[in-house]
């Protein structure tokens, strides 16, 4: 993977869909697939569901996406992760910075993707079990310490979801942007990983009409550090550090339009303000721009050393199959297309 296009000075982000399976509530629902993968690239959408349409769509512009790489509904969590995200952890292991994020509406599988399920984990789980096999197989283990931080932007307010508390206050320091106080966990091991991200997970700020669902209006983002020696050219020991940021974003829909003065549209205002910033931010970097807007969001200010430059960023865009989010679907496909 290479960020940065040589004489370019552009970056390159590598852009992946991945479709969800059905549900069984939207079959029973009568609701109808509208997306078809071909080639693990192509991606195709239709209103209508007849299987001679998606030939005919070939011929129709806008309804036919090409990214990286297309996953299917029957793609696996392990085909997920290393199609897309295998090749970051190797360059944390070369101390270099990176990050994938997952980008969809509610519903569309993001959470799914990064997190997972005890039985299917995600690629934030299969990212730490990847590097702690790599790193044992490196060297001898004492000389790797992996740190993890797990925190969310909810309303532009930045939270620590291993020790959830009051909000945390950015600060810039030598090292960049950090959170001032936020939980550094020691990870020795993969078993505890998944127990402590699903904890987490439940910390995260739920919305007022859906008190027991896990919000789709946060930002969650995981930071794995890895911080190493190594000896140099001359043989003196030098501490090298990579980070990996992966980022299960807020529901990628528009905001309910409904009264201005709401929480809700306050929040959603807020929300869109990150995802915002955040496509102004890959705009700018895919375009080779010299300034990138990171300070217009917490959310951009946070990865202000894992997007762009000597990073690597992969950008996921999780779509739903069925025709009843047809509309979202297209928002998305259109919006990852962009960010190629
Ligand atoms: P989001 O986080 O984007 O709101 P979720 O990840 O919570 O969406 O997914 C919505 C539902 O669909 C969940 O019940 C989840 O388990 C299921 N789901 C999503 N993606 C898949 C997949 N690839 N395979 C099986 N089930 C999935
Ligand atoms: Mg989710």
């Amino acid at each position: 993977t290479v960020s940065e296009n040589p004489g370019t000075g552009r970056s390159r982000i590598l852009v992946f869909v991945r479709l969800r399976p059905l549900a069984k509530k939207e079959k029973e629902a009568g609701s109808r697939c509208c997306v078809r993968i071909l080639n693990r690239r192509d991606v195709y959408l239709t209103e209508f569901a007849h299987e001679n349409d998606y030939l005919r769509l070939k011929r129709l512009r806008g309804r036919h996406f090409t990214f990286d790489a297309s996953f299917p509904d029957s793609a696996t969590q392990q085909d997920v992760y290393l199609t897309t995200t295998a090749e970051l952890v190797e360059a944390v292991l070369q101390g270099r910075n990176g990050s994938v994020f997952c980008y969809g509406a509610t519903g569309a599988g993001k959470t799914y993707t990064m997190l997972g399920t005890v039985e299917n984990p995600g690629v934030m789980v299969l990212a730490i079990k990847d590097l702690f096999t790599k790193i044992r197989r490196r060297s001898s283990d004492g000389n790797h310490a992996v740190h993890l931080s797990y925190l969310e932007v909810y309303n532009e307010t930045v939270r620590d979801l291993l020790s959830p508390g009051r909000p945390l206050v950015l600060r810039e320091d030598k090292q960049g942007i950090v959170a001032a106080g936020l939980t550094q966990y020691r990870a020795y091991s993969t078993d505890e990983v998944m127990a402590l991200l699903q904890q987490g997970n439940l910390n995260r700020t739920t919305e007022p009409t859906r008190v027991n669902e896990t919000s789709s209006r946060s930002h969650a983002i995981l930071q794995v550090v890895v911080e190493y020696r190594v000896k140099d050219a001359s043989m003196n020991v030098v501490n090298r550090v990579g980070k990996l940021s992966l980022i299960d974003l807020a529901g990628s829909e528009r905001a309910l339009a409904t009264d201005q003065r709401t929480l809700r549209s306050l929040e959603g205002a807020n929300i869109n303000r990150s995802l915002l910033a955040l496509s102004s931010c890959i705009n700018a970097l895919v375009e080779g721009k010299k300034h990138i807007p990171y300070r217009n969001s917490k959310l951009t200010q946070l990865l202000k050393d894992s997007l762009g430059g000597a990073c690597n960023t992969v950008m996921i865009a999780n779509i739903s199959p069925s025709n009843l989010s047809f509309g979202e679907t297209q928002n998305t496909l259109h919006w990852a297309d962009r960010a190629k």
